[in-house]
């Protein structure tokens, strides 16, 4: 065992813990941070697979996001738009498709009346909710005991609206059936993405990507802390007591002033505390899972799709991909489209074979495609739940009532160490954005805290 000492010690190098330290290292303080892996970026990963350079996790940066584009700008980093020329596509209940510019799907004019009409709803409450504590909505256990589904049926007895709607959160952004959390659960998505409406703007969330892809960040903040970073050392326990920490790995026993638990919350139940954590935090961490979503990625020998006048987005609540989109590279002449299938929709197919399962999501695309989408040179699933250091994707929501029962607890410490990752961020939650701002908060306030 190699002993080391520090005023910070950080578990997890994702976009969060990186952050923190480099953040720390620049206030004269020392950090090390321990990783499971044997790579940084956590849900950041860029992968050449069979010849095509791929983003399997977290790709997209939108406008609101202003802690991620800083950083992009101190990193030097370029970004490129998203393609989104041409017309998109939907698919509706009976398999048809047809061709839309614009947000509204093309439905009936009454189920498009009713989408905008549930979306403006929204939108109210939406701007009502404090996204850093939604606990503290003046209506918060209402909120919070009834599902998001429910709500959506309460107030629509338009079928096909509900779906559309529920689609932008359930599938989109949470990755769990709208049964399974609450409306609070739904609104502080959407007040930590800027508003509902750009829940439901493709154009705005999925605006441009990262020349050399994401994962960028935390690999060139990772270059920043040096030797100060420690790969393949999962931490296995954490001894505290309120001067200082003991962090074990593999390897290393890290004593440090503090800590900070910069992995998501599914996983802090795999880090032996001693002293156990207090009840509420055991009780809590019980009550947050992160969601499902198969990332696919379909590359062809060219954007065929464009030359049909199509953009390569398209969406359907009614598909087994959810949503698609181009995804080709920056400067790159073959064609990629990426796919997301979520929910009960991805346990169905998880119980498939292989083969049966890229078939069935194939045929999704050619849905929206045409058959030429049958056929592609190269097909890649970005299977996170299987990740012994994930455990799903995007990120972690709460279950019915959990967050106004323990939501205030999310962020507070515990003796010496504190808690941070994008699934506890408030702006920028279950995103990079969130990952950055709160690695910038946590960074801060360790700061003030160890110099007095
Ligand atoms: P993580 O990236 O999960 O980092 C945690 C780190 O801790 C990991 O490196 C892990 O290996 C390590 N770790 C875990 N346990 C231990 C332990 N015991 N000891 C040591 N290390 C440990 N966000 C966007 O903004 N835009 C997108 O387009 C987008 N798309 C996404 C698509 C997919 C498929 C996925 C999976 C995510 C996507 N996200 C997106 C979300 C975004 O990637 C995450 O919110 C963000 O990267 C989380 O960063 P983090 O540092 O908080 O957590």
């Amino acid at each position: 065992m190699t002993e080391l000492q520090c005023d910070v010690v950080i578990i997890g190098a994702g976009a969060t813990g990186l952050t923190i330290a480099t953040d720390l290292q620049k206030a004269g303080l020392s950090a090390i941070v321990v990783e499971a892996r044997d790579r940084v970026g956590g849900r950041l990963r860029t992968e050449t697979v069979d010849g095509a350079v791929l983003e399997l996790g977290g790709q997209w940066v939108s406008p609101d996001q202003q802690a991620l584009i800083a950083m992009l700008d101190e990193l030097g980093l370029e970004t490129f738009a998203r393609f989104r020329d041409g017309e998109s596509v939907y698919v509706d209940d009976t398999g048809s498709a047809t061709r839309f510019t614009g947000d509204l799907f093309p439905t009936s004019e009454e189920t498009q009346n009713e989408i905008e009409r549930l979306i403006a709803l929204l939108s109210a409450l939406t701007a009502e909710v404090d996204p850093s504590e939604p606990w503290n909505h003046p209506r918060a256990t209402e909120l919070d005991a009834e599902s998001f589904e429910a709500w959506l049926e309460r107030n629509s007895a338009d079928a096909e609206a509900r779906a559309n709607v529920a689609l932008f959160v359930a599938e989109a952004m949470l990755t769990k059936p709208a049964h399974s959390f609450s409306v609070l659960q739904a609104l502080l998505m959407a007040s930590s993405a800027g508003g509902f409406g750009h829940l439901v703007d493709a154009d705005f969330i999925l605006d441009r990507r990262v020349v050399g892809g994401l994962q960028r960040v935390p690999v060139l903040l990772a270059e920043r802390l040096g030797d100060g970073l420690h790969l393949s050392q999962p931490a296995r326990s954490v001894e505290y007591a309120d001067d200082g920490v003991v962090v074990t790995t593999d390897d290393l026993v890290v004593r440090a002033r503090r800590a900070v638990v910069a992995v998501p919350p599914n996983l802090y139940g795999r880090i032996g505390f001693s002293p156990a954590l207090p009840p509420v935090r055991q009780q809590m961490h019980q009550h947050l899972s992160l969601g499902l979503v198969i990332k696919v990625h379909a590359v062809y020998p060219t954007p065929f799709w464009r030359d049909a006048g199509l953009s390569g987005t398209a969406f359907s609540p009614f598909q087994v991909a959810h949503e698609a989109y181009d995804n080709s590279g920056h400067g790159e002449g073959t064609g990629t489209l990426v796919a997301f299938v979520a929910g009960e929709t991805a346990d169905r197919m998880l119980a498939l074979t292989a083969a049966e399962r890229e078939r069935t999501i194939l045929e999704s695309l050619a849905a929206y495609f045409g058959d030429e989408a049958l056929s592609p040179t190269v097909y890649f699933e970005s299977d996170w739940v299987s990740e012994e250091w994930t455990g799903g994707a995007y990120a972690a929501s709460f279950d019915l009532g959990g967050l106004v029962r323990w939501g205030a607890h999310l962020r507070s410490p515990v003796g010496p160490i504190r808690f941070a990752s994008s699934d506890i961020a408030g702006e920028g939650y279950q995103h990079v954005d969130g990952a950055i701002r709160i690695g910038h908060e946590v960074a801060a306030e360790l700061a003030r805290d160890l110099r007095g």
